[in-house]
């Protein structure tokens, strides 16, 4: 039986196993499928405060959790499969073992949202990423395509004109949802052409296990064509990691579980940190501090409990 387990191992994650280890209740950290969560996908991180010079996204997530391991936090490499929340303990699979635990920290996070192309599960890490600071290093000189309209479509875009021959920047409507300041950086750089009004039907090549291009169609014509590209990434938003707990707490429509204020969802015991809630904010500091306010939480809940 688990005083706390947390569920993810992003900055919320980690934060939080920091905060309940000190608190000496021997938090078990469940990694989940992306251990260290979106700041183990970017490169210089400029914006969390004490690092003048930035820090690496995945060098700060990784000290964080040593920092957590230091004060005897443990991690368990596996995945969330299932979960009872129907009463206490609450019961977690976890791959294929059943763990019990008073109290849980949902700190889940949230995944890349993918197109549901025919052809784009299966060219994933073959020219199709959702992550341009992971894979746009192997694009040199190449064509590649961005889809979205949004901020991490701009910034992606930008950042793949450093490695790509051009970038063309794919939108379903004519208006964006980036802001202002990401459009106009966008529109500024040479490298990047715009398509907006556009979407992408399929990617090509499975035949040669690589991207060699993509159909497009006109939204308002209905005019299709082929475009050679090489590299494809999609940056359309992300997806709350909640499957799991679904039908068991609380979730907006969305999926984004429903705060019921600091840390606290509608399973009394039950506590959210960071993006898995966090639709609005999304920052690695503000998943931190929500992964602090969700251990304060648990440690008085069960210390309420006599535990
Ligand atoms: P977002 O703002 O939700 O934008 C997602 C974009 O993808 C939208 O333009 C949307 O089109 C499009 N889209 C969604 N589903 C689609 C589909 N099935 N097919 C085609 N297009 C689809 O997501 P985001 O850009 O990832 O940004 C998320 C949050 O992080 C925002 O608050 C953003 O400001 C913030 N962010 C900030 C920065 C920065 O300031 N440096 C960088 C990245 C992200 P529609 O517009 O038609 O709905």
């Amino acid at each position: 039986m688990h005083n706390v387990i947390i569920v993810g191992s992003g900055c919320a994650g980690n934060t939080a196993a920091i905060y309940t280890a000190r608190a000496n209740l021997k938090p078990l950290v469940v990694a989940g499928h992306e251990p260290g969560g979106q700041l183990s996908l970017t490169t210089l991180v400029e914006n969390f405060p004490g690092f003048p010079e930035g820090i690496d996204g995945p060098l700060l997530v990784e000290n964080i959790r040593k920092q957590a391991e230091h004060f005897g936090a443990e991690y368990l490499h596996g995945t969330v499969i299932e979960a009872d929340l129907s009463k206490r303990p609450f019961r977690l699979k976890v791959d294929h073992e059943w763990l019990e635990t008073r109290t849980l920290i949902i700190a889940s996070g949230a995944s890349a949202r993918w197109l549901n192309l025919p052809n784009e599960q299966k060219l994933i890490g073959h020219g199709v990423s959702s992550c341009a600071t992971c894979d746009g290093f192997f694009y040199r000189g190449k064509k590649i395509m961005v889809v979205g309209g949004g901020d991490s479509a701009m910034e992606e875009a930008n950042f793949l004109t450093r490695f790509a021959s051009e970038v063309t920047l794919t939108h379903r409507r004519h208006q964006f949802r980036a802001s202002k300041i990401m459009l106009d950086r966008a529109r500024a750089n040479p490298k990047i052409k715009f398509l907006p009004g556009t979407v992408v039907d399929d990617v090509y090549d499975t035949a040669k296990n690589e991207v060699t291009g993509v159909k497009l169609r006109e939204v308002d014509s209905g005019k299709t064509w082929d475009q050679e590209v090489h590299g494809f990434f999609v940056a359309i938003g992300h997806i709350p990691n909640t499957k799991p707990f679904k039908g068991q707490i609380e979730l907006d429509p969305d999926g984004y579980i429903v705060t019921r204020g600091g840390a606290r969802t509608n399973i009394e015991g039950v506590f959210h940190a960071g993006d898995v809630q966090d639709r609005v904010y999304r920052q690695a500091i503000t998943a931190a501090g929500a992964g602090c306010m969700a251990a304060i939480e648990a440690e008085r809940f069960l210390e309420a409990e006599g535990h």
